[in-house]
């Protein structure tokens, strides 16, 4: 039998319904900040990720699915969506529209990594992006986003670390301020730290061996060498955030994994989530657009997980969106069967969800498999009814059947309790 690749995942019903859910809130709630859908391409050309997420990150030296297509060129599976909402701003001159610009995203990432729980080959992301605004309001307004989407889910566990990761001309810098205090411990970091210390001292804070966790916390943190103008820019973040009463800690060692970063960086993680804590990640990257060949255009943004954010759900949330809240309904006889689509049809542009019994089910074994698949009410319709032009309802959570006319069942349908109420005893 062929299997699926190694790190992917079939995603099955109902858990999908999970996935549409998430999906909705964060199109609605980054939608009513004013943001709006970009979607481009899954593969990019290899340079793009090379030039932006940067030489000495894991994603680039040893993460991306790179391949050369029918004509040679090197293209890669995207890894993460900034450098190409970055691509596509320059590519498509979004700077001659009005700025800044709020765009979304929702869709795969590829990254080959070692198979470990919520950790996947291919995974998915939903993240936002303002482009245009170098404000600490922007990066507020970014957060704000990101914690009403957490909040409309039910989040109440969540953290958010934030850090000011300096300017670039601070970066050498601090470099050097972390080359020199963990040298004389160079043997004990792992193979990939020691590499590290040599191309990119500061990824071995992001390290997660263990050792290397300990021996990074000797490292300066990355605000006793910033300048005063990320300093300043992210205490009007911290500034904006309490004044919105959103909770978060300063975490002095938070680097994040993509050099395109400064400035302003945030990580939210989740406390029930174990090794993979990490949910959300994002920052500043003032730098990108002029780096990748464009103006000098400024922007924030960050990329929500969405395979761990789906399993880390709140319960409230999972049982409202799973309760099954479908109409079944089960013609009986050759008549029945031939008007059952069209009354399905009239009732679902009324507002019904309408499930038809399509395999010839007889009554009996309908009303099994409604009690077994959590339906909220079967119609009956048989020749009686027909004629009578009503259809025989049965609301499975309170036991009790009545006659309702064809064109009174949506209106039946809206009076219905919820089926925990209707279930509860007098
Ligand atoms: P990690 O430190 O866990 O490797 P990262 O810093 O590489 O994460 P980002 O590039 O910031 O991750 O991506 C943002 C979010 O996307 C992460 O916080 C995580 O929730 C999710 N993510 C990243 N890589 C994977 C993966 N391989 N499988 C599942 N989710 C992932
Ligand atoms: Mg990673």
């Amino acid at each position: 039998m062929i299997q699926r690749p190694r790190g992917t995942r079939d995603l099955l019903p109902p858990e999908t319904r999970l996935w549409l859910a998430v999906e909705t809130v964060a199109r609605e709630v980054f939608a009513s900040f004013g943001g709006e859908e970009i979607r481009t391409p899954v593969f990019e050309a290899t340079e793009l990720f090379v030039r932006s997420v940067g030489e000495g990150t894991d994603i680039v030296h040893k993460e991306m699915y790179t391949f050369p297509d029918r004509k040679g060129r090197s293209l890669t599976l995207r890894p993460e969506m900034t450098a190409g909402v970055a691509r596509a701003w320059i590519e498509n001159r979004l700077g001659d529209r009005s700025q800044p610009l709020r765009l979304f995203y929702l869709g795969p990432m590829f990254r080959y990594e070692r198979m470990q729980h919520g950790r996947y080959r291919q995974f998915s992301q939903i993240g936002l992006e303002i482009i245009g605004a170098d404000t600490p309001l922007a990066d507020a307004e970014l957060l704000a986003a990101m914690h009403e989407f957490f909040v409309r889910l039910g989040f109440t566990d969540l953290q958010i670390h934030l850090n000011n990761l300096g300017d670039p001309e601070d970066r050498a810098r601090y470099q050097e301020g972390i080359r020199v205090a963990l040298t004389p411990r160079r043997a004990e970091l792992c193979s990939d730290c020691q590499r590290r210390l040599e191309e990119n001292p500061l990824r071995i804070l992001d390290c997660k061996v263990p050792a290397c966790q300990v021996i990074a916390a000797d490292a300066p943190g990355v605000d006793d060498v910033a300048g005063d103008p990320s300093r300043q820019h992210v205490a009007g973040v911290e500034a904006h955030l309490q004044a919105l009463g959103i909770p978060y800690v300063r975490n002095r060692r938070l680097v994040r994994g993509l050099d395109y970063y400064l400035r302003t960086v945030f990580e939210v993680v989740s406390p029930q989530l174990g090794t993979n804590a990490v949910l959300c990640g994002g920052g500043r990257y003032d730098r990108l657009i002029a780096d990748l060949g464009g103006p000098a255009v400024p922007g924030v943004g960050f990329a929500i997980g969405e395979d761990r954010l789906v399993e880390v759900l709140p319960a409230r949330f999972k049982d409202a969106v799973l309760a099954r809240a479908a109409l079944y309904l089960v013609p009986m006889g050759a008549a029945a069967e031939n008007r059952a689509l069209e009354l399905a049809r009239g009732w679902i542009r009324g507002g019904v969800p309408v499930e038809l019994e399509i395999t010839g089910r007889s009554l009996k074994a309908a009303l099994k498999r409604a009690d077994r698949d959590g339906f909220r009410a079967v119609a009956m319709l048989g020749d009686d009814e027909l004629k009578a032009k009503t259809v025989t309802v049965r609301d499975l959570a309170a036991g009790n059947q009545s006659a309702v006319p064809f064109a009174d069942l949506p209106a039946w349908w809206q009076a219905l309790p919820p089926a925990r109420e209707a279930a509860r005893p007098e």
